[in-house]
């Protein structure tokens, strides 16, 4: 069985430090990649504090992981060694239900459920345990193939937060003529805005402050707004045909549904522990839609990733070594990331 370094937390306090996790043989259709570099999702700060419910510990988080596969099942016909991998937030499903056949696998229903990437229990029985950490052992079909195109420092990224922000613009039919807003420009939103303006659509970020202004005109925004100045909210009345939010703290969904034009969607990606308020009078007031978005399945994070590879969408990434997670946590919660702390495994 491969041994690995990785880093683990061992209580909500996410204290994080080295440790040694096992990896199961690779079977037939498995593939063990080492991981080079892996994201850290605000997702990841979450369920390490506790924030979503009980926690398991230690937990090893990560469901950003870019590596080369190093050993490949019998039966592999996906990859070969040498390919440049990754894996987002589930690592297997039962292939068969309703949603998995509709490639929807973050939404399996069958026996298992969705096995997300950790903090989950994997067909051996065992924990499943995250991208901090040098290797994984992982079904072939729940692989996305990484092009050679994006820096492979900076694509981990793409695999949580890239497909996040992709679906919901592909899904709501964001193109040329789209007025879009993105509200929070951090890790998930720093690549909205990019792939919104890749589709065609007039992109403004709602930011707390003006402190990012530059990087988002620079990401492809043609308009930069200051939730905290009080004259953002009429300003922006009736707006925006589609807005996402990637707040990762509470906010008030009433102030943005607002922003929506008559028929137009709120879709909230952001998971904050606190229950959001709403009053229904938002929502009726302007055949206004609310709705949710989770991740994507197989399929569409592959085309998303084949998408930013063509357009160009790169995540700006800042690369930090094993013993530096514990500080950038607090960094994402205070909003000082720009945009997306990428591990760099081999200091481990
Ligand atoms: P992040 O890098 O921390 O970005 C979140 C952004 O939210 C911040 O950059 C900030 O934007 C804004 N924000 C934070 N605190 C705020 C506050 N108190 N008031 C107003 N705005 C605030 O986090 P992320 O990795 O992008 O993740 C964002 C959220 O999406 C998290 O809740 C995460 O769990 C969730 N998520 C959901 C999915 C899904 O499938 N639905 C997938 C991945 C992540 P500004 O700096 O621009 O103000
Ligand atoms: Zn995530
Ligand atoms: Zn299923």
């Amino acid at each position: 069985m491969p041994e690995v370094l990785a880093f683990a937390t061992d209580d909500a306090s996410c204290q994080f430090h080295r440790t040694t996790i096992t990896r199961r043989e690779p079977g037939p259709t498995e593939v063990f990649f080492e991981v080079a570099y892996a994201g850290i999702c605000h997702s990841d700060i979450h369920t390490a504090k506790g924030e979503w419910g009980p926690t398991t510990y230690p937990l090893v988080p990560g469901h950003e992981l870019a590596g080369i596969v190093t050993e490949v099942g019998s039966a592999v016909n996906k990859v070969q060694i040498g390919d440049r991998v990754g894996v987002g937030c589930f690592v297997d499903s039962c292939r068969a239900c309703e949603n998995c056949r509709a490639g929807q696998e973050q939404f399996c229903t069958g026996p298992g459920r969705t096995i997300w990437t950790y903090g989950a229990r994997g067909r051996d029985g065992l924990p499943t345990a995250g991208g901090y950490s040098q290797g994984i052992t992982v079904e072939q079909d729940y692989l996305i193939r990484l092009p050679d195109a994006i820096p492979f420092e900076a694509v981990a990224p793409l695999l949580c937060a890239g497909i996040t922000l992709y679906s919901p613009l592909k899904r709501w039919g964001v193109g040329p003529g789209t007025k879009v807003a993105i509200v929070g420009m951090g890790g998930l939103g720093h690549v909205g805005v990019q792939i919104a303006a890749k589709l065609g659509a007039e992109v403004t970020v709602i930011s707390q402050s003006l402190a990012k202004e530059a990087d988002g005109l620079r990401f492809g925004a043609t308009h930069y707004y200051a939730m905290s100045d009080p004259a953002t909210r009429k300003a922006l009345r009736s707006s925006f045909d589609l807005m996402i939010s990637t707040v990762a703290a509470d906010s008030n969904l009433d102030d943005l549904l607002g922003m929506l034009r008559v028929g137009g969607a709120l879709v909230d990606v952001g998971l904050p522990e606190a229950p959001s308020t709403l009053r229904l009078g938002s929502l009726i007031g302007g055949n206004r839609v609310l709705a949710g978005s989770q991740i994507g399945g197989i399929a569409e994070t592959q085309e998303m990733i084949n998408f930013c590879a063509e357009h160009g969408v790169v995540p700006q990434v800042e690369i930090i070594s094993g013993d530096e997670i514990t500080g950038a946590y607090d960094k994402v919660i205070n909003s000082q990331v720009r945009y997306r702390y990428v591990i760099d495994t081999s200091t481990f």
